[in-house]
C-alpha cells in the first residue's frame, strides 16, 4: 500500500514537472492530478466449493479529453487504488507519446489467478464487466489485458459485454484471441516497440546492432521475444535472467535453445549451474541493457556501476528517480518506460481501429504501422531531449502531457 501510494504521488511530481516546463498554469495540473472518473465496485462470485466470495474492482479513468479511455486491467493480489489510478496516468501519457487518439485508463480486481480454477476466473471476468458496463464501451473506455490477464478473459469480458448490449461488440477490449477479432502481432507488440526503440536508440549512439552485446534482465513475454528478436537481428545476447538467476555467455547465449528449455512460468536459469545475480547481471559490461523484470532495479546504489551505452526500460519503473539523474549526467542513454513499453497500447488502437472497420490487417501491415508510430514517438522524445536540455523520462512525460493538455484547453476545461 505505501509503495503504491508513492508510486502515484511520484507520477503526480513528474506530471507536474512536464506541465511547468510546457509553460501551463497551476489549473492545468488540478486537473490533470488525479483521474477524472474512479470507480470501485464489489463484485460477489460463487466459488467451485459452493460458497461466495466477494471481490473487490477498481476501474479509473484519467483523462478524456483526446478520446476514450484505455489501458489493460490486472488480476493481482496487491491491487489498490492508489495504484490503479497512478497507472492509468501512465496510459495518458503512453497514449500521448505515441499518439493515439485515447486517454488513459486502467483496472484492477484484487484476487490471485494462479489459485483460481478456470470456472472461477470466468466469473469474475463476467461479473467485473457487469459491474463497470455503465462507464466503459467502445466508445467510452477500452479494457485490455495487463499483469495475469490473458485473451482468454478478454474473450470472456467481450463475450459478456455484447451480451448485455445485445450487440456483438468486437471493439469493446482488445487483447482478444484473433478467432474474436484480435489483431496480428499482439501478443508480440511489446517487445517488438521495445526492439525499434533500442534501433533508434542505437543510431543516435553510432552503435550497429550487429554484433552488439545485449542484456536483458527477466525472460516474460516482453523480455524473451526481445531476446529472440535480438538474437535474429544480429545482436549477441550475452546475459539473460529470470526471478532465480541470470545466466551469462560473453560470446553470446543460444536464445533459441534456452526458449525451448523455458517453462511455463519462463524460468530457465534453475537448469543450470554457477549463474549469476540480477544485480550482476545489471553490471556486466555491454552495449544495451534492458531491464524488462520488476520496478527499482537501477538504484543510486549501482547506477554508477552500470557500463552499458543504452539503457531500454522494457518493466515499468526500474529505474529510480536518483538513478536516471546518475544515467543521464554519465551520458548514457536512458529510453524510459512510457516510451519503450508503448508497443502493446499501440497494437491495441490498431486492434480497435480494425475492429470498428471489419477490416483485418496481415502481421506486415501490423508491424509496419508500429514501426511507423514508434520512430516518431521516438524522435519526438530524442529532440525535445535535446533541444529543452532535460533528460529522456522528463522529454516523453512533456510530449506524453501535451496533447491533453491541449485538447483540455480547447474543450474549454481549463
Ligand atoms: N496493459 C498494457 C499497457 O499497460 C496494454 C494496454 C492496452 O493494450 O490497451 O500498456
Amino acid at each position: 500500500m505505501g509503495e503504491n501510494l508513492n508510486l502515484f504521488t511520484s507520477t503526480q511530481h513528474v506530471i507536474q514537472d512536464a506541465l511547468t516546463k510546457l509553460g501551463y498554469s497551476e489549473e492545468m495540473f488540478e486537473l490533470l492530478k488525479e483521474p477524472i472518473r474512479m470507480l470501485t465496485v464489489r463484485i460477489p462470485i460463487r466459488m467451485d466449493d459452493g460458497k461466495i466470495k466477494v471481490f473487490t474492482g477498481y476501474r479509473a479513468q484519467h483523462n478524456d479529453s483526446v478520446g476514450p479511455t484505455k489501458g489493460g486491467v490486472r488480476f493481482h493480489p496487491e491491487v489498490d487504488e492508489e495504484e490503479v489510478k497512478a497507472l492509468s496516468m501512465w496510459m495518458s501519457l503512453k497514449c500521448g507519446i505515441v499518439d493515439l487518439p485515447y486517454g488513459g485508463g486502467k483496472g484492477g480486481i484484487i484476487c490471485d489467478p494462479r489459485t483460481m480454477s478456470m470456472g472461477e476466473l470466468e466469473r469474475l471476468s463476467r461479473g467485473y464487466v457487469r459491474a463497470i458496463s455503465q462507464i466503459v464501451g467502445p466508445t467510452k473506455d477500452i479494457p485490455a489485458p495487463d499483469v495475469y490477464t490473458n485473451s482468454q478473459i478478454m474473450a470472456w469480458m467481450m463475450d459478456e459485454y455484447s451480451r448485455l448490449r445485445e450487440n456483438d461488440s468486437p471493439g469493446f477490449i482488445t487483447g482478444k484471441p484473433l478467432v474474436l477479432g484480435g489483431s496480428q502481432g499482439r501478443e508480440k507488440a511489446t517487445a517488438q516497440g521495445v526492439t525499434i526503440c533500442i534501433e533508434e536508440a542505437a543510431k543516435r549512439k553510432g552503435i550497429q546492432i550487429e554484433g552488439a552485446r545485449v542484456v536483458v534482465q527477466g525472460f516474460g513475454n516482453a523480455g524473451s521475444y526481445l531476446a529472440k528478436f535480438m538474437h535474429d537481428a544480429g545482436a549477441k545476447v550475452i546475459a539473460i535472467s529470470d526471478a532465480h538467476g541470470a545466466l551469462h555467455d560473453p560470446d553470446g547465449l543460444d536464445i533459441d535453445y534456452l526458449l525451448d528449455r523455458r517453462d511455463s512460468f519462463g524460468t530457465v536459469t534453475t537448469l543450470f549451474e554457477n549463474t549469476l545475480s540480477n544485480q550482476e547481471l545489471l553490471e556486466l559490461d555491454c552495449d544495451i541493457l534492458v531491464p524488462a523484470a520488476v520496478s527499482n532495479q537501477i538504484t543510486a546504489a549501482n547506477a554508477h556501476n552500470i557500463k552499458a551505452t543504452i539503457v531500454v526500460e522494457a518493466a515499468n519503473g526500474p529505474t529510480t528517480v536518483e538513478a536516471t539523474k546518475i544515467l543521464s549526467e554519465r551520458g548514457i542513454l536512458l529510453v524510459p518506460d512510457v516510451l519503450a513499453s508503448a508497443g502493446g497500447v499501440t497494437v491495441s488502437y490498431f486492434e480497435w481501429v480494425q475492429n470498428n472497420q471489419g477490416y483485418y490487417w496481415t502481421e506486415e501491415e501490423v508491424n509496419d504501422k508500429l514501426r511507423a508510430k514508434l520512430v516518431e514517438a521516438f524522435a519526438n522524445v530524442y529532440d525535445t531531449s535535446v533541444n529543452r536540455q532535460v533528460n529522456m523520462r522528463l522529454a516523453a512525460y512533456m510530449v506524453g502531457a501535451r496533447k491533453m493538455s491541449e485538447a483540455s484547453r480547447f474543450r474549454g476545461w481549463v
